[in-house]
């Protein structure tokens, strides 16, 4: 489906909708539908359970998203946690500069795409990608012009050469994509921390920020923490919780956000371990995603070109959203660097005393941080599909459906009498809805017929549908419809809660990690 396709389905279906709609919305910000709610939970919750439940050495924490100011000073955000940005004079629209180049470029890389797949219908079977990809020349150019940009690009994001990066923008005649206009301002630095006041101190130094990451309140709690649960390096912290940032670029639905929650983990380990943990941190991300069913085509890994100040080593895993392939997570060896600043202007000692080594240090952190707004993005635009299936009648029919991971369904079963006007069916789904609803997320739902109820559950990735039919009432048995196979099989109430809990568990999924 494409982009516009699952931004409407979500808002159909009650998954997400814009903020302050009646008010004309607020641009970047979105609330969680009563399906959107039950399927973002369920996402923290295969998220936390796979790092705070599977590993004895990970630990939780609910920091507070105020901090107190120095906490942004010493993790470099108030200095460097900018965005270059660029006005356009005549639309009076915004940009991200390093975003307009990154869009030019992905542009010359759809052109080599588009070559490459017109090549390979030509070839067939014989065609060999990588060869081609080599030697023609149309392909070479798109792709060498491509490099050459992302690597100025990437020059001039490292030394903050903003004077370049206009230049740039002109050299490649890039125009605004609203109004066509190419009469830009100068490109300048736009610091993303949103701030407020103090209630009880004027001017400065009553400025607070709403945390633009949740890591700080980890590093800040690392002693509490460590001594608190007597946690032995390595070990981790782990963390939910809500984001901000003044994005400029304020588009593509939930991908780019101003208010978004963060599922962090910063791993404290031995300085001079960090690579192997790292390598470990990013094997075991990725096994998270595909255990949930994401295809493997559809991941990879992309390496920084441009390192954080405060990492030796970072990658994203990246996903392939309907408009192409973007950071999904991303995996950081952030050396020593927020202990010892923190260190350093507190005043206080943040260092470990490790028995083994017999010696203090301030540890090493790899973390990994995933969006979970992102992820929800990623599971819907990957699970919604439209199908061709037989209908009742056996004629071919189109049905929209999510086929969300049963684990993580927002709704695991419907509870469907046959009809509705027969209390006799009724009270019967009625009574069977009842002995369910402690254990698993189910609906009860009677109203229109039965093929329309199963397409309303198949559009918001309902892995199961119970249906009470008149054999019910004599043999206590329902019909089990299967959301991908359409399968229906008839079997005894009595047995329901233990084969819905076999095929949504939380733990089955979790386990199949490896
Ligand atoms: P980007 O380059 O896309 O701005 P980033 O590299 O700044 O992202 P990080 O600081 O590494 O992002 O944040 C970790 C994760 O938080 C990202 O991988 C992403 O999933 C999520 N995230 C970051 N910014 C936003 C946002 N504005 N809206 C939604 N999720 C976000």
């Amino acid at each position: 489906m494409d982009f516009k396709q699952v931004v409407s389905h979500a808002k159909e279906y009650g998954f997400i909708f814009q903020s302050s709609e009646i008010y004309d919305t607020l641009a970047a910000v979105y609330d969680y539908g009563p399906n959107g709610v039950e399927l973002k939970n369920n996402i923290k919750e295969y998220w936390w359970k796979s790092m705070v439940q599977r590993h004895e050495n990970i630990v939780g924490i609910d920091a507070a998203i105020f901090m107190h100011p120095k906490t942004w000073k010493a993790s470099g955000h108030v200095d460097a946690f900018n965005d270059p940005l660029i006005d356009n004079k005549d639309s009076k629209k915004r940009y991200r500069a390093d975003v307009l180049v990154e869009e030019y470029a992905d542009k010359l890389e759809a052109k080599a795409e588009k070559e490459i797949a017109k090549a390979a219908k030509r070839f067939g079977d014989s065609f060999d990608r990588d060869q081609y990809v080599t030697t023609n020349d149309r392909v070479k150019r798109y792709l060498g012009e491509r490099d050459t940009i992302l690597k100025r690009l990437a020059d001039d994001m490292k030394k903050g050469d903003l004077e370049d990066m206009k230049a740039l923008i002109e050299e490649l005649n890039i125009a605004c994509p609203e109004s066509g206009s190419r009469n830009w301002t100068d490109v300048r630095q736009f610091n993303l921390m949103f701030s407020t006041q103090l209630g009880n101190i004027a001017g400065e130094e009553g400025k607070l920020y709403l945390r633009p990451e949740t890591a700080q309140g980890i590093f800040v709690n690392f002693l509490n923490v460590q001594k608190t649960s007597r946690q032995k390096i390595p070990f981790g912290i782990a963390q939910i919780g809500k984001a901000f940032r003044n994005e400029i670029v304020a588009r593509q639905f939930i991908f780019r956000m101003r208010e978004f929650e963060q599922m962090e983990m910063q791993y404290f380990v031995r300085p001079g371990e960090e690579m192997e943990w790292y390598e470990y941190w990013k094997d075991m991300r990725l096994k998270w995603h595909k255990a949930l069913g994401t295809p493997a085509e559809k991941l990879r890994f992309h390496d920084h070109d441009n390192l954080a100040h405060y990492a030796n080593a970072a990658v994203d895993i990246q996903f392939d959203f309907p408009f192409g392939f973007r950071e999904l997570e991303g995996i950081h060896s952030r050396t020593d660097f927020d202990l010892s600043s923190h260190q350093e202007l507190s005043g206080r000692k943040i260092q470990y005393y490790d028995p083994a080594l017999e010696k203090n240090y301030v540890p090493f952190v790899v973390e990994t941080s995933i969006g979970c707004d992102r992820m929800f993005l990623a599971i819907i635009s990957n699970s919604l599909m439209e199908e061709t299936v037989p209908d009742a009648s056996g004629k071919d029919s189109t049905r929209t459906v999510m086929k969300i991971n049963p684990a993580i369904a927002p709704i695991k079963c419907a509870i469907l009498p046959l009809v509705k006007n027969k209390p006799e069916l009724t009270e019967k789904a009625t009574k069977i809805f009842d002995d369910l609803k402690f254990e698993i997320q189910c609906q009860y739902d009677e109203k229109d017929a039965i093929g329309r109820r199963y397409r309303r559950q198949d559009a918001i990735g309902t892995p199961f549908c119970v249906t009470v039919d008149f054999d019910t009432l004599t043999d206590d048995s329902v019909t089990i419809r299967d959301r991908d196979t359409l399968e229906q099989e008839r079997i005894p109430i009595n047995g329901l809660k233990s084969i819905l809990q076999e095929k949504t568990s939380m733990s089955a999924l979790l386990q199949s990690i490896g």
